[in-house]
């Protein structure tokens, strides 16, 4: 450390008294002396200057290193430690000094105690900060940002630095504005939510209040609900879909009771024309439950994450789904084939599995053309058990393809609901797909035919069974 750290003023100090004295002494000394002055007078007062010179620098330069310098030293660490450095100094040897140098390590401990508890306070502050989903603004009086954390960054897209920016520079959403003003004036908490549509859809809930604690400000969080809103909106349209769909049977059966009871009961042919209407809308309600109790335990199994698995052969299930469904198949004049390429059991759910067949042959038989053809085919490609329908029939429109798993979405609803369809056909077999850990494709052309892929993981397979070769049934 240099003792260039003092000021020049402080370190030249003790240079003018020793100069003011050598003069006085000097001047003094010219007075007295006899006139005319003895020879070599003039030769031995330069000398003697010279000596008293040397001796002032000397002096000096010891007063620079004994104080000066160890002075400097203490400036220089009394600085540091003002700056946040507690750092140990070394003790000086003068006492004055040293006494200085030992109160200033005692203040180095005590600060350097207290900046640790200050560092590990702010360092847990955003810790939490850093890992909450929600997002945290906090604002000054003048409405400057002065922090936000990660996530609050993420939900509005904000990269570089934020402090100091007005919140209308960091986001364009009023709402947000709005609130930290309403919590500035107000002092009160606020609340407000926001509408994103880009990179995606998404519902923000904010919520404000102001600093507490003497500091003066506000804070913000922001909740991202879109996944809420959107449970909660599937979950109302649900509701009112069932609802729609239980109301048009009922009411079918109601008007078939109630026309058999005014008269039409006592007409045997009539009667019998009505029950047999009323019984084919109790085999929809049926067929509407039993797919809606069946949809709702798949999603409890896959809450739990408890889908059944047992190795399950899928030509024996292939063979007696297409058994089920033969006679519907004739009865349309239909040619039902199944392809079969050897396979290994799959693990899985074998009731699951074969509702999937069932349900996929249904619809390939149900949206079929008369004389036209189902193809069942069972492969393996890729480390994956494909199940491949495919039918010559209607088509499905383009638009249509990202919806038909919904649930209760139709494209043609007169024609599903003449077919007896529940419109939950399709949500079943992805649901059943992602249950054993796959997906389900689909791909069509209008009035040429439609083809859906069932992809299943073959983990832990057992050897395949016999092949069978490629076998056609009516
Ligand atoms: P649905 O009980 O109405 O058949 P699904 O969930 O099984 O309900 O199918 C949803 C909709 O997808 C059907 O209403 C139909 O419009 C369309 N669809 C399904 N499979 C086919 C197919 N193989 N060919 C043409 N359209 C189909």
């Amino acid at each position: 450390m240099s003792a260039l750290g003092l000021p020049p003023k402080l370190r030249l100090a003790p240079l003018w008294p020793a100069l003011a004295a050598v003069l006085i002494a000097g001047t003094l000394l010219w007075h007295l002396l006899p006139r005319p002055l003895p020879a070599g007078t003039v030769a031995a007062l330069a000398l003697a200057a010279a000596a008293a010179a040397a001796v002032v620098a000397l002096c000096l330069l010891w007063l620079d290193r004994r104080l000066f310098r160890p002075l400097a030293r203490l400036v220089a660490e009394a600085d540091a430690l003002a700056g946040g450095r507690a750092r140990r100094v070394e003790e000086s040897p003068v006492e004055e000094l040293g006494v200085l140098s030992r109160a200033l390590n005692r203040l180095a401990e005590t600060a350097e105690t207290q900046f640790a508890a200050v560092r590990s306070e702010r360092d847990h502050l955003q810790s939490i900060l850093a890992s909450m989903s929600e997002g945290v603004l906090v604002v000054g009086p003048d409405g400057r940002a002065s922090s936000a954390n990660p996530a609050f960054r993420r939900l509005f897209d904000l990269t570089g630095e934020v402090a100091g920016k007005p919140v209308l520079e960091l986001s364009r959403q009023p709402e947000l504005g709005r609130v930290i003003a309403a919590t500035l004036r107000q002092g009160g908490p606020q609340s407000g939510q926001i509408e994103l549509h880009v990179p995606e859809r998404r519902t923000l809930l904010l919520a404000s209040a102001a600093l507490a604690g003497g500091e003066r400000g506000a804070v913000v969080v922001a909740r991202d609900t879109t996944e809420l809103t959107r449970v909660a909106d599937m979950r109302r349209d649900f509701v009112a879909n069932v609802s729609h769909e239980l109301k048009t049977p009922l009411a079918a059966i109601r008007g078939y009771a109630e026309t058999l009871r005014d008269g039409a009961l006592r007409e045997e042919e009539t009667a019998l024309r009505f029950t047999e209407r009323l019984l084919w809308q109790c085999r929809r309600l049926q067929a509407l439950l039993d797919d809606l109790l069946t949809l709702s335990r798949l999603e409890s199994l896959a809450d739990q994450q408890v889908t059944p698995r047992e190795p399950v052969d899928l030509s024996a299930l292939a063979q007696r789904a297409v058994e089920t469904l033969a006679a519907a198949a004739r009865e349309r004049r239909l040619r039902l084939l199944v392809r079969e390429e050897p396979l290994p059991r799959v693990p899985g759910d074998a009731d699951g599995l074969e509702r999937l067949l069932v349900n996929l042959l249904d619809n390939a038989i149900k949206y079929n053309r008369p004389g036209g053809e189902v193809q069942l085919r069972l492969a393996p490609s890729g480390g994956l058990a494909v199940i491949e329908v495919a039918d010559t029939g209607i088509g499905i429109p383009a638009e249509a393809l990202g919806r038909i798993f919904e649930r209760f979405y139709r494209v043609d609803k007169g024609r599903a609901r003449d077919e007896g369809g529940t419109g939950l056909g399709l949500a079943i077999v992805k649901h059943l797909a992602q249950a054993h850990g796959g997906h389900v494709e689909v791909e069509s052309r209008i009035g040429r035919g439609t083809t859906f892929r069932v992809f299943l993981p073959m983990g832990g397979a057992e050897p395949p069974p016999a092949a069978a070769a490629a076998s056609g049934q009516a």
